[in-house]
């Protein structure tokens, strides 16, 4: 069931996927045409971007609507290549309404080390929930890619893909954005502080405080 607050038309969704897509691609999360997303729809329905176009040239007419279980219902483009991530995501968690994956620089390079993004500012453990953490390889595209990522989602907005990339969630498209763009600049702030030295872990008091708003702000 959809379980969104405010209820957006299925034409405002879909303006606000083209919204993110463009600020994804304009904001260096992804070169070229790699990435994609996905916001849920009225009646179970999914729509996804579609693969291989450029962000810049994308209008609402090239966007994919997929049944739950993958069909084309909508669209003349083929869909994204990584429908099975989108569809695994959306279908586990009744509680998110949009899916990102990017190839963002900083959170790559923990994806390619296998280690997570440690939770060390407050935003992090209020709008993603934690740790970020690593998903196993799988190959992309597969339907394994999808399910292993998918059931790292449970009370996270954000997972590492091992040797691929990063997967953000949200209520909606603006969000699931704006979780890897924090995701990001995190990632590049770990990187830079460990540089300079050890990071220190936020107190557990300041954890346990602000962990818990994670799912009340973050996913409904
Ligand atoms: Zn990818």
């Amino acid at each position: 069931m959809d379980q969104r607050m405010n209820r957006e038309t299925d034409p405002q969704i879909k303006e606000e996927l083209l919204s993110a897509a463009r600020e994804m691609a304009t904001s260096g999360l992804v070169e070229g045409t790699a990435g994609n997303l996905s916001a849920r729809l009225e009646d179970k329905r999914i729509v996804v971007t579609p693969a291989s176009l450029d962000y810049a040239e994308m209008t609402a007419s090239d966007l994919v609507v997929l049944d739950s279980t993958g069909n084309v219902l909508e669209g003349q483009r083929p869909p994204t290549t990584e429908c099975a991530l989108h569809l695994a995501c959306l279908n586990l968690h009744a509680d998110i309404g949009a899916v990102l994956h990017c190839h963002a620089l900083f959170a790559s390079m923990f994806a390619i080390i296998h280690a997570p993004i440690p939770c060390v500012v407050e935003e992090f453990d209020i709008y993603v929930g934690g740790d970020v953490p690593v998903a196993d390889y799988r190959q992309t595209g597969s339907d394994a890619l999808g399910e292993e990522v998918a059931r790292h989602l449970g009370d996270r907005g954000a997972v590492l893909m091992a040797n691929h990339g990063l997967v953000c969630v949200g209520k909606n498209s603006g969000d699931a954005l704006r979780v890897a763009r924090l995701v990001e600049r995190t990632a590049q702030l770990v990187w830079g502080a460990r540089l300079m030295g050890t990071p220190v872990p936020l107190p557990d008091s300041t954890r346990a405080h602000f962990a818990p708003l994670y799912k009340k702000l973050g996913r409904l």
